[in-house]
């Protein structure tokens, strides 16, 4: 993936493996990614069929706040956010022996829809890769190929982007990411390294150019991207995200800002925690300043 490659370690962009926990499977870790929580082991279940999701997320946080969202690729997320997308179309993985057509059917709305401009956000999940994966696994020859197909989509999305930005002089977010990894078999579900390391780049103007470090990249946890993207949009961190604001990406903002970043996701999750736990006690309370020792236990 030359242009990928060349963002990754000469763009204005911050680049990460994103931890996946397992069941490394499309619809948990969809949630996962737009709730940034994470789910149980009873969705690896109803995978097959999902329903709506209930909990708190980027995607009703955005709706709610009047963006526009469309949607091309794997239907799972139409059946998580039935009445959320103002445009979709959604390409089932039932035929995991197409490689093609599934991801014809995302791309066959690019040149539109990147000339329009009356959307807000845009989300593609391509399926060829993965299915490749079941079919012949990881080292098969039609993966270049198709990591190729997807170089070529990414630099068609960022040109598309920079070309608009000059006529609306705001920055836009591009976000590379997978839903899970791909095993030394081709597939996928349990948690071996190879199925929970994913790619995570996240490209923006706003970004300072610096080399990145393809092969050293920082490890962050997939349930950090929810807070970030709601941090980024300016829309409230999801109330269940157990994840954490991607630092790197906001050192270019003045400290005034990384400093409210910090404490939006702060409050969030001290929410959060006060909520789940029972024995959750504030530092005001008498016993933590008389009984250190026992308030360290209940904490
Ligand atoms: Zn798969």
């Amino acid at each position: 993936m030359p242009y990928t490659t060349y963002l990754v370690e000469k763009g204005a962009s911050h680049s990460f493996v994103a931890e996946a926990k397992p069941p490394t499977v499309t619809m948990p870790r969809i949630k996962a990614l737009m709730t940034g929580s994470l789910p149980g082991f009873i969705d690896i279940v109803r995978n097959l069929n999902s329903p709506a999701l209930l909990e708190d997320n980027v995607i009703r946080q955005a709706k709610a706040a009047g963006k526009r969202i469309f949607f091309y690729g794997d239907e799972t997320w139409i059946k998580l956010f039935p009445k959320h997308f103002v445009e979709y179309d959604g390409t089932t993985s039932f035929f995991v022996s197409d490689y093609t057509e599934v991801d014809n059917n995302v791309t066959r709305h690019l040149d539109k829809v990147l000339k329009r401009g009356d959307w807000d956000m845009l989300i593609l999940h391509y399926l060829g890769l993965d299915h490749i994966g079941h079919v012949s696994g990881p080292h098969s020859p039609l993966i270049g190929r198709k990591l190729s197909e997807m170089d070529g989509v990414l630099m068609r999305i960022h040109t598309a982007l920079l070309s608009k930005e000059r006529e609306t002089l705001l920055p836009n977010l591009l976000v590379l990411c997978g839903d899970h990894g791909m095993s030394e078999t081709g597939s996928h579900g349990a948690s071996s390294t190879e199925e929970v390391n994913t790619p995570l780049v996240l490209i923006s103007s706003v970004f300072e150019r610096k080399p990145g470090d393809m092969r050293h990249p920082k490890r962050v946890q997939q349930t950090d991207l929810a807070a970030t993207l709601a941090i980024g949009l300016g829309l409230p961190i999801p109330k269940d995200s157990v994840g954490s604001l991607i630092f790197p990406v906001v050192e270019g903002k003045p400290m005034r800002d990384q400093l409210r970043f910090l404490h939006l996701n702060t409050v969030q999750l001290s929410k959060l925690l006060q909520e789940n736990v029972p024995s959750y006690e504030k530092g005001s309370h008498p016993a933590s300043t008389q009984h250190p020792a026992g308030a360290a236990q209940k904490g």
